[in-house]
């Protein structure tokens, strides 16, 4: 078996759909592939931020967004390299049930963007290397969204906690700013 039969036989354990053939993966169209698949996982996070953005004005609520904005508060920033920031003052003064709607929104857009390319991807007219590389990425972000953002994750404070746990998130605001004991 050849290194590319190889390499597609795991692709297609992510999906079955992928071609069987090797019309796809000389080396400049795995490159190829692999340019497309960054350009769709950044196009499917623009989507997921925008999308907290776009709930957050709608509540009236202040927000920007920031690159490598959690560089200062968490360890784990660079599993955000792309954030909605809220200044404290304002996110103190923000109701449990905003903050899980505006938490939300990210995921749900999230899911929907990348189940999207990840269904309708191989559809797409032009080469295989589009294709396969926006179903790719398509099928990776979705799993990376219900692993990171939609479940729970104390110690990364991320969508599915603000979500579950909003007075926690406040609490914690407000002692930041000494509103609270
Ligand atoms: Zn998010």
């Amino acid at each position: 078996m050849s290194l590319a039969d190889l390499i597609l036989s795991l692709l297609r354990l992510i999906d079955p759909r992928l071609p069987t053939t090797i019309v796809l993966f000389s080396l400049v169209d795995l490159w190829k592939m692999l340019v497309v698949f960054v350009i769709t996982a950044f196009a499917v996070l623009c989507v997921h931020e925008l999308a907290h953005l776009a709930a957050l004005r709608s509540l009236g609520i202040p927000a920007r967004i920031l690159l490598g904005g959690r560089r200062e508060e968490s360890r784990f920033w660079f599993l955000s390299p792309m954030v909605v920031h809220i200044e404290d003052q304002v996110m103190a003064t923000m109701q449990p049930l905003q903050i899980r709607l505006a938490a939300a929104s990210g995921p749900i857009a999230h899911l929907l963007a990348s189940l999207a390319c990840w269904c309708l991807g191989l559809s797409l007219p032009g080469p295989a290397w589009l294709g396969v590389g926006v179903t790719l990425c398509g099928a990776m972000y979705f799993v990376c969204c219900m692993l990171m953002n939609v479940v729970p994750l104390p110690v990364l404070k991320n969508d599915g906690w603000l979500v579950l746990r909003p007075e926690t998130a406040l609490a914690e605001v407000r002692r930041k700013l000494g509103l609270l004991d």
